[in-house]
């Protein structure tokens, strides 16, 4: 397997650490708002790699936080006068049920910063006495960049060009740092934020700390791969760098793996631009499992654009493949004969496909040319698949069609219980909010199982509800 680094801007052979074992840290969302479909890229692509590592037969240690603690949460919850903590758990869940949607298998751990705060005072300690950092005099306490030689290795900054930012740091009231290019490891509190006790101040962590601390206790001082969007490379990444292996004196992380944007009119969607379109508005019109189509259609480090015409080619790519697993499917289910000698053979043809499919994810994960692997493999299966054919026959093809389609995450047979159950669950929310008089939001849930094909009717007895198409 090989894997682009971008620590050595190199592909390179991927050797785990411990034999069979992947240790792996995957930066996880920030939880003020519903996640967007930016946000889902990151979660899809990994998800597919680790499905794919496990195919391969590694066990993945597959960790990924949620950033339960930040100034935009606070701002949410002061807009809204609820506390902090209300709204981290409230998009903490509604984050995981987008995911669910999305097939995202939940990680092995989803740690929350606010949990780890112990971790994080020991690490911040390890880092002052060790002089990586240092606290100032109203209890901030800072990492000492130029302490740690080699910052900018991920990057590939270099350390004196990034001097170009003291000025502009200087007007931020940041004076106390020895140096402008200091960062912040914890900070004390402000009026009505939430805080924890600590050894410098009354405070909270800074961001990058969370993640050094929280890969540490999971997955150990040394991990094999640290992943996320391009756009923490620098600084979070970096610093996450210099605080791991400062205070652990051991190298971090051995591959890190950065998905490219997910665009909308060739700019990054984002939150602060507010040209993001959210993963639940997106389902709402399409199924699910043609968003995560869309995401695996690039390879991961290009760049995406978001078009309603490339979400039609990615529906209609999508069914040209439920079509052949539901036409599978339905052959399969003759009983009797075993497969005949000429079906033997072209079962057997069905592995240069399974070769493909693997090659594609060989080369760094290229799930775009996996995709086009299994289209010639839909292919093979339409002209080879006939009414006359054995039920075994069917069988045998839709399991090497599923095989991949697993990998990938995509579920090719519409799984009626897994509908039923997100359907009750959107019901429910729907009866609480009647119940509550939030008749705008039932209103939009009932448009939204509309979207999805399910018709509400209130009986005296409650709600009853049937598909329409
Ligand atoms: P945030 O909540 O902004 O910290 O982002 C959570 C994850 O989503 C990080 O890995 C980001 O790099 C990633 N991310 C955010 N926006 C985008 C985008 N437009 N395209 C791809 N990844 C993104
Ligand atoms: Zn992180």
């Amino acid at each position: 397997m090989k894997i682009y680094n971008t620590l050595t801007t190199q592909k390179e052979e991927f050797k785990p650490i411990e034999p069979g074992k992947v240790r792996m840290y995957v930066c996880g969302p920030t939880v003020y708002n519903f996640i967007h479909i930016g946000n889902a890229r990151p979660m899809i692509v990994f998800d597919t790699f680790r499905r794919y590592m496990e195919y391969k037969g590694y066990e993945v240690n597959y960790v990924s936080n949620f950033t339960d603690v930040d100034d935009k949460i606070i701002k949410k919850a002061n807009e809204e006068g609820v506390d902090a903590d209300t709204i981290a758990k409230r998009y903490t869940e509604e984050c995981k049920k987008d995911m669910k949607s999305l097939n995202v298998r939940p990680a092995t751990t989803h740690p929350q910063a606010t949990k780890e705060i112990d971790g994080m005072i020991d690490m911040i300690s390890t880092l002052i006495e060790k002089g990586h950092a240092y606290a100032a005099a109203d209890g901030t306490v800072y990492f000492r960049t130029r302490s740690f030689a080699p910052y900018g290795k991920l990057s590939h900054k270099n350390i004196d060009d990034l001097r170009s930012g003291e000025r502009e740091l200087k007007v931020t009231g940041e004076e106390q740092k020895e140096d402008p290019l200091d960062f912040v490891l914890w900070k004390p509190k402000k009026e009505g934020e939430p805080y924890w006790e600590s050894p410098w101040c009354q405070g909270r962590p800074g961001w990058h700390i969370e993640c050094s601390v929280m890969s540490k206790r999971y997955l150990g001082d040394e991990i094999d791969i640290h992943a996320g969007g391009e756009d923490l490379i620098f600084p979070h990444h970096e610093n996450e760098i210099a605080q791991s292996e400062a205070a652990n004196g051991k190298p971090f992380a051995r591959y890190w793996m950065h998905n490219a944007f997910l665009n909308i009119d060739n700019v990054k969607m984002s939150k602060s631009l507010n040209n993001f379109l959210l993963v639940r508005d997106i389902i709402g019109k399409y199924d699910p499992q043609v968003l995560r189509f869309f995401m695996l259609s690039a390879h991961y480090r290009s760049p995406l654009n978001f078009s309603a015409e490339l979400m039609e080619a990615a529906k209609n790519g999508f069914e040209r493949m439920t079509e052949c697993a539901a036409k599978c499917s339905r052959i399969a289910e003759k009983s009797g004969d075993a497969m005949t000698a000429e079906e033997t053979a072209a079962h057997a043809g069905t592995e240069e496909f399974v070769k493909k499919f693997e090659a594609a994810m060989e080369d760094d994960c290229n799930t775009a040319d996996a995709l086009s692997a299994m289209f010639e493999l839909v292919k093979y299966i339409n002209t080879s698949l006939n009414e006359n054919s054995t039920g075994a026959f069917a069988k045998a093809l839709l399991e090497k069609l599923t095989l991949l389609a697993d990998i990938c995450g995509l579920d090719l047979m519409p799984k009626a219980e897994a509908l039923d159950s997100e359907v009750e669950a959107l019901i429910a929310e729907r009866g609480q909010a009647r119940k509550d008089k939030n008749f705008a939001r039932a209103d939009e849930i009932r448009d939204q199982l509309l979207a999805m094909g399910i018709e509400l009717k209130d009986t005296r007895e409650g709600v009853t509800w049937k598909r329409i198409n």
